[in-house]
């Protein structure tokens, strides 16, 4: 699975809507500090179904939306869409898709896989299986790196089978045991 595209509408500090390409291979992100950098990785985190807004850096989930400044109003609403591209699987579910995923003040989030709408879990499956997403080993936020060292056996269990790919199991397991 690889992200082909990022576009971002009012989600955090990229206000107006923004759109990058990311090419194969490396990507490197360069600028002054506060200029959005770590915002980026987090709006692909979130569109992956990050639901801890402290791990998003903020109070409550709606403080992802544009929150205005001395020359502009704050927006009521965040999007963000990302592409990627599936490697064939064998279950013929191979392609592009594109997952948005919006919030609105006073209405939460509500996500989309290629304009179809979807629950969080479908979205958390899709990642879960491509051993990747919000909470992937691959994803290492600023300030984190020392948390992953220092982590428990056990969290550092589960980010060993996030990274081997059957975290995905694990979440259809409990689905079908409390079915
Ligand atoms: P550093 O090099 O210090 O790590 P960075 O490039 O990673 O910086 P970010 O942390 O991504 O920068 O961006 C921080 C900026 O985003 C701050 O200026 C902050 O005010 C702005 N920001 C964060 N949330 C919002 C919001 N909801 N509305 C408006 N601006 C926001
Ligand atoms: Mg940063």
């Amino acid at each position: 699975m690889r992200i082909r595209r990022l576009k971002l509408s009012g989600f955090k500090s990229f206000v107006e809507p923004s759109e990058l390409r990311i090419e194969p291979g490396l990507t490197g992100i360069v600028g002054p500090n506060g200029c959005g950098k770590s915002n980026l990785l987090e709006a692909i985190r979130w569109a992956m179904g990050e639901s801890s807004a402290k791990s998003m850096r903020g109070g409550g989930m709606e403080d992802v939306i544009f929150a205005g400044t001395t020359s502009r109003p704050a927006r009521d609403f965040a999007e963000v869409a990302i592409l990627v591209d599936r490697a064939p699987t064998g279950d013929g579910q191979d392609g592009e898709i594109e997952i948005v995923r919006r919030i609105e003040r006073g209405a939460g989030s509500a996500y989309r896989l290629n304009g179809r709408d979807v629950r969080a879990k479908d979205v958390a499956l899709l990642f879960a299986d491509a051993a990747t997403g919000a909470h992937s080993p691959a994803l290492v936020s600023q300030g984190r790196i020392a948390a992953v060292i220092a982590a428990k056996p056990t969290e550092r269990r589960q980010m060993l089978e996030e990274a081997a790919g059957i975290a995905g199991l694990h979440v259809r397991r409990k689905d079908a045991e409390q079915k």
